[in-house]
């Protein structure tokens, strides 16, 4: 993958980020640390009966970054990569995440040390239960919301809220979002953060310059986040989605691919290439062809200083997560192309999360319709702060989403005040 940047520290990178904003709306020194500072961290060092039959001890964490704004929330990782700084860096985010869609959230992360490819599902259980068990004392509806990510699912969060449920002798469907639909799931959760995604595009499109229908779009990365926001775009909105990719390359086709077909050949075959009718184009081309909407949807650093100049789109909306390094978001403010930061246009996902919970704990279920009709408003209404800002004082909307998010953050700490 292209990746101009170097291995650097995420949460030095979250901090860097924290002092730019901060410059621009001239906190001074209290309030900074507070920001740069994760509010409650827990490393647990856990034991584990392996089906061999001795334990093996797992190490695992929590870190809640800010709560002014209420529980906070965030996903749980299993990867043999995590760190504490990673956590820290992906508790912030959430943070600011949570703030720039105005959910009453604060941000936390989670994440053990392991490889589950390496673990059996009996060793994964285990391995969640006794991870859930430890995080008792900090989690729950009011306090700490975990949700799924890297190699978690719909199942890791059934066991974690069994397991919580368990220790407070009822069962509590609130202390974890991404449920299945059996245990208080909500509707519409798999397909938000695409669908988020497309919503924000459809608000940036004339903005941009964009009539979205006819407009050509492509795709890096055909998972979750990308199939959706290619299939809503192309039925809903009559956007063009001529070029899409997964790990194994990608494909493109002039008039129009059909992202459902598409998606059913990726479900057969395993991947996008080789769809009857398309040309092959690699992962560079991609994100290189000239069309009119970007969506990374993959991983991070893709967009990079040495690729920036030649992306041709006028929209780039940041379904994956951190796919544009800092240089290369200079080059598109320059050439004046609209990015939709990943923090505003991958928040459908979170939203819906915060839908589930707010059913869960009122015990009433909403239908398809409901979730879309609100997840709609909530883009809709972000984006436009978000431009606004941006329009305002003549930044860049990424630096304009952290504008919002984190002047939210500082309004909820200074309008609460310092204990004691
Ligand atoms: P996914 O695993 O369903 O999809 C990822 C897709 O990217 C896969 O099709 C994979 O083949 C492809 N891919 C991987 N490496 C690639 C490469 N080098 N070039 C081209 N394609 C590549 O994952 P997802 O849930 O859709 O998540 C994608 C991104 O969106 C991640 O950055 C994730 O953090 C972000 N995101 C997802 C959600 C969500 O709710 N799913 C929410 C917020 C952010």
């Amino acid at each position: 993958m292209p990746n101009d940047g170097e291995a650097i520290n995420p949460f030095e990178t979250a901090k860097r980020q924290i002092d730019i904003v901060a410059d621009l709306l001239g906190l001074r020194g209290g309030i900074r640390e507070i920001l740069k500072h994760p509010k409650r961290e827990l490393t647990v060092n856990f034991p584990v009966r392996m089906d061999h039959g001795d334990y093996r001890v797992f190490t695992g964490y929590r870190v809640q970054y800010n709560m002014a704004r209420g529980p906070s929330k965030g996903g749980i990782r299993y990867h043999p990569q995590v760190s504490l700084d990673e956590v820290r860096a992906l508790a912030a985010w959430m943070t600011w995440k949570c703030a720039v869609v105005n959910l009453p959230y604060g941000g936390a992360k989670g994440g053990i040390i392991c490889d589950p490819k390496k673990l059996s599902k009996g060793e994964v259980e285990r391995m969640t239960r006794r991870f859930a068990a430890e995080l008792v004392p900090i989690i729950g509806p009011e306090v700490d919301i975990p949700a799924p990510d890297v190699y978690t699912d719909s199942q890791t969060m059934a066991w974690i809220m069994d397991t919580y449920s368990m220790a407070k002798g009822h069962s509590v469907p609130g202390v974890v979002t991404g449920k299945p639909l059996s245990l208080g799931g909500s509707e519409g959760r798999g397909e938000a953060t695409g669908r988020g995604c497309a919503y924000v595009i459809r608000e940036a499109a004339g903005p941009a310059g964009l009539k979205l229908k006819g407009a050509t779009v492509a795709v890096q990365g055909f998972g979750n986040a990308g199939s959706v926001a290619a299939t809503i775009l192309s039925e809903e909105f009559g956007a063009k989605v001529v070029a899409v990719s997964d790990t194994k390359g990608g494909v493109f086709k002039a008039d129009g691919l059909n992202p459902k077909a598409v998606g059913e050949h990726k479900h057969k075959t395993g991947s996008v290439t080789g769809f009857p009718g398309s040309k092959p184009v690699s992962n560079e081309e991609i994100l290189e062809s000239k069309v009119d909407i970007l969506i990374p949807a993959a991983l991070e650093n893709q967009l990079t200083r040495k690729n920036a100049d030649k992306v041709q789109a006028k929209v780039i909306a940041e379904a994956a997560n951190g796919p544009t390094v800092p240089e290369a978001d200079q080059v598109f403010f320059e050439k004046k192309i609209t990015v939709l930061p990943d923090i505003l246009a991958n928040a459908g996902g979170v939203t819906v999360s915060y839908f589930e919970w707010a059913q869960d704990i009122q015990g009433y279920y909403w239908s398809l319709a409901e979730v879309n009709q609100r997840l709609d408003r909530v883009m809709t209404d972000s984006y436009a702060r978000v431009h606004a800002v941006a329009e305002e004082r003549k930044v860049h909307n990424r630096s304009a989403a952290y504008i919002v998010a984190i002047q939210r953050v500082v309004d909820a700490i200074q309008t609460r005040g310092i204990y004691p």
